[in-house]
């Protein structure tokens, strides 16, 4: 069997420092002792079992991270044909979770000016921002080609440039843009300080950066452990408060605020999944997924808010 030799070895994201971590958590079954070829049916959620990449604790910067993942090229073969892992969710729930992200924002931003929003999906966070605040102009960045047009429908009678790639902001004049969003973004980098620098140079003066993330250091994955949902293969590396402080700091931020986020789930839909993280899957299975009743839960995740550091 091939072991680590498919996947290479990757530094802290924050540091940088190649010492071995510390050993968090990892899965029965570690994704770094398989080969690529068995992993793309995990990847799509159709495995039986849970499997991911052994998560690491710098005990530098404190960042949880995977020392051993796929490279860059191996995740572009994976995204091309991730499937829509909110096919199962109704659209209200989904409504309300990025309207809640979107009463943060604008307790920071003023709403105008140039808004950068990386991996707006569909758009419903973008909607938000053009139908309340008072953006001139709409940069977004979604590498999935087929909601473009769904995106575009949302921000019609404004300015906007859809691009297809998720990084390299070339087209964007430095220090323009006075908002920046990603949600649910970072997790999933391979170099979040690669893309963090360049957002900065793109952010004017008193700009602010808005970052939806996991919280590792939240109450749920300390009792549902290797079951947490945030520890998947599409991860590699999970932020607390204070790591992604520091990598903010790193980078030339500063952060203002940090926040538990409210999400909101159909009671089928908990139900079911709540099942599932406890083992049992066979009660879970039972579960509809149709119900109205939508009901708000602190899910482990965060937001935070962090404007350019002075002097940098
Ligand atoms: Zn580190």
């Amino acid at each position: 069997m091939n072991s680590f030799a498919n996947f290479p070895e990757r530094n802290c994201p924050i540091c940088l420092n190649k010492t071995p971590a510390a050993l968090k958590v990892s899965s029965k079954i570690r994704a770094e002792n398989l080969d690529f070829a068995s992993l793309t049916e995990p990847w799509r959620g159709f495995f039986k079992e849970k499997i991911f990449f052994s998560y690491y604790r710098c005990m530098n910067c404190r960042i949880l991270f995977c020392p051993t993942y796929f490279s860059s090229e191996q995740l572009e073969a994976l995204y091309s044909q991730m499937p829509d892992n909110t096919a199962e969710m109704p659209m209200a729930a989904i409504q309300k979770t990025q309207y809640s992200y979107f009463k943060t924002l604008r307790r920071y931003s003023p709403l105008t000016g140039a808004l950068l929003e990386i991996g707006p999906d569909i758009g419903i966070f973008t909607e938000a921002c053009a139908k309340e605040g008072a953006f001139e102009t709409f940069w977004l960045y979604e590498p999935n080609k087929a909601v473009h047009q769904a995106l575009a429908d949302r921000v019609k009678d404004k300015e906007y440039h859809i691009k297809t790639e998720m990084f390299n902001y070339d087209d964007i004049d430095n220090h323009s843009v006075s908002t920046v969003v990603m949600i649910h973004v970072l997790d999933h980098l391979l170099e979040p300080q690669k893309v963090l620098r360049e957002i900065k140079e793109k952010m004017a003066n008193g700009g602010i950066l808005a970052i939806v993330t996991h919280n590792e250091n939240s109450l749920l994955p300390s009792f549902t452990r290797s079951r947490w949902p945030a520890y998947c293969l599409q991860h590699p590396q999970l932020f607390s408060p204070k790591s992604i402080r520091n990598l903010l700091t790193t980078c030339g931020f500063k952060t203002i605020g940090i926040h538990d986020t409210v999400n909101y789930f159909p009671a089928g839909y908990l139900l079911k999944h709540g099942l599932w993280a406890t083992g049992m899957n066979k009660l879970g299975n039972e579960i509809p997924n149709t119900t109205n009743l939508i009901m708000p839960l602190k899910l482990g995740n965060m937001i935070t808010i962090a404007t350019l550091s002075e002097g940098k």
